[in-house]
């Protein structure tokens, strides 16, 4: 059983910098969870407090309710695997594997059938005899993944673990990863800048910024409930329509965008308020104004239309002067002209109807 609990965690170094600020969370047992955000968000900070490099200034972190302050990180059961992971270049991969349970002191024999076990579960029996030097990137991280496991720790900590690997080999290596911490049921902490592989590896997604957590949930929560414009901004790319609430009901509410009325998601806002309506550039659905109308649809001008590899970027103006972007996929067969008048229709389950920040939408997602 290894569940982490974060009690109001806060770590300031030096007098001021608060690198995470009253973090609280749980981390089930065998749970795979990815932290993504901003450059200098807090997210290798709260690898360290978990490992127990750094100790939190205020709050507590509990693993299955025991409190860890006074526990030292080689007591913790952790395993760390990091972009430029350090296996010993002087030991073969055997003896790289080997390291943690002779320092241990585990016998002999025990020490052999875990190492055994680890190479197999990790696929490289084949490069036991070989120096590290000799390993391509993949195989390198194998061994760092396999000297986790022969150490019998039960938590991963995982910092940018694929960083050095190529696009094809790093998609492959995810679901390997996967399904490694699955089969051995370890619990993963794993840091990432690349949100697709955050959503595609995790059972949980951790977004932060400026030290908070901002949301933690499931990938679809993320896709298709952000709680909050932040967390709908970061991952994946969302335009935000402001507009003012007209009229709710329990299900929906209708808010004025420009000279247009559309309805929304309503996510508990009421008549009168100020809101951004956040949609997914991919969701965006965009036809020529000729066509016909679309039900819950508002006008705009093209201002370009632009291949992306397989999908297309129409930027559209609307009637309030915004400019959104609408990801659509290639096979779309209608091209926009420069100019060319449409509409964009917005499926109200789609939408995410936040409180208009006060300090106005830039402010709000600040980095
Ligand atoms: P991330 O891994 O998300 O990029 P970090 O956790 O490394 O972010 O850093 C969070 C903040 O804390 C940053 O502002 C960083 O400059 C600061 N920070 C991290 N480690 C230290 C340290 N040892 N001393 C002072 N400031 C630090
Ligand atoms: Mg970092």
């Amino acid at each position: 059983m290894s569940e982490i609990r974060f009690q109001h965690v806060t770590k300031i170094f030096g007098r001021r910098v608060e690198a995470v600020k009253d973090l609280s969370f749980i981390i089930e047992d065998g749970e795979y969870v990815s932290l993504i955000g901003p450059s200098g968000c807090g997210k290798t900070t709260t690898l360290r407090l978990l490992a127990g490099t750094i100790l939190p200034t205020k709050g507590q972190i509990f693993f299955n309710d025991e409190p860890m302050e006074t526990v030292p990180i080689q007591d913790r059961n952790i395993g760390f695997v990091f972009q430029h992971f350090a296996i010993f270049p002087h030991m073969t991969v055997k003896e790289n594997i080997a390291y943690g349970p002779t320092i241990r002191g585990r016998p002999r024999t025990d020490i052999e059938e875990l190492v055994e076990k680890a190479l197999k579960s990790v696929q490289i029996e084949d490069k036991a005899d070989l120096y590290p030097t000799s390993l391509s990137a993949p195989d390198w991280q194998k061994t760092a993944l396999a000297r986790v496991l022969a150490s019998e720790a039960k938590i991963l900590l995982l910092d940018e673990p694929l960083g050095a690997l190529d696009q094809k080999i790093r998609e492959e290596f995810q679901v390997f990863l996967r399904n490694l911490v699955k089969k051995e049921k370890l619990t993963a902490i794993h840091v990432t800048h690349d949100q697709a592989e955050a959503l595609t590896i995790s059972d949980r997604v951790a977004v932060m910024n400026k030290g908070r957590l901002v949301q933690l949930g499931t990938p679809a929560d993320l896709i298709y409930n952000p709680n909050h414009l932040f967390a709908s901004f970061f991952v994946g790319e969302s335009d935000f329509l402001e507009g003012v609430v007209i009229s709710d009901t329990e299900q929906e509410a209708e808010v004025r965008i420009g000279q247009s009325i559309i309805k929304v998601n309503n996510m508990g806002i009421e008549r009168g308020k100020r809101v951004a309506v956040a949609v997914r550039r991919e969701f965006f659905q965009v036809e020529p104004s000729s066509t016909k109308k679309l039900p819950n649809s508002l006008p705009g001008i093209v201002v370009e239309d632009q291949f992306l590899g397989l999908l297309r970027r129409v930027r559209i103006k609307l009637e309030n002067q915004q400019i959104i972007e609408a990801k659509i996929h290639a096979k779309h067969p209608v091209h926009f002209s420069e100019n060319e008048k449409v509409r964009i229709n917005i499926d109200p389950k789609i939408t995410r109807c936040f409180d208009y920040p006060k300090e106005g939408i830039t402010s709000a997602l600040e980095m």
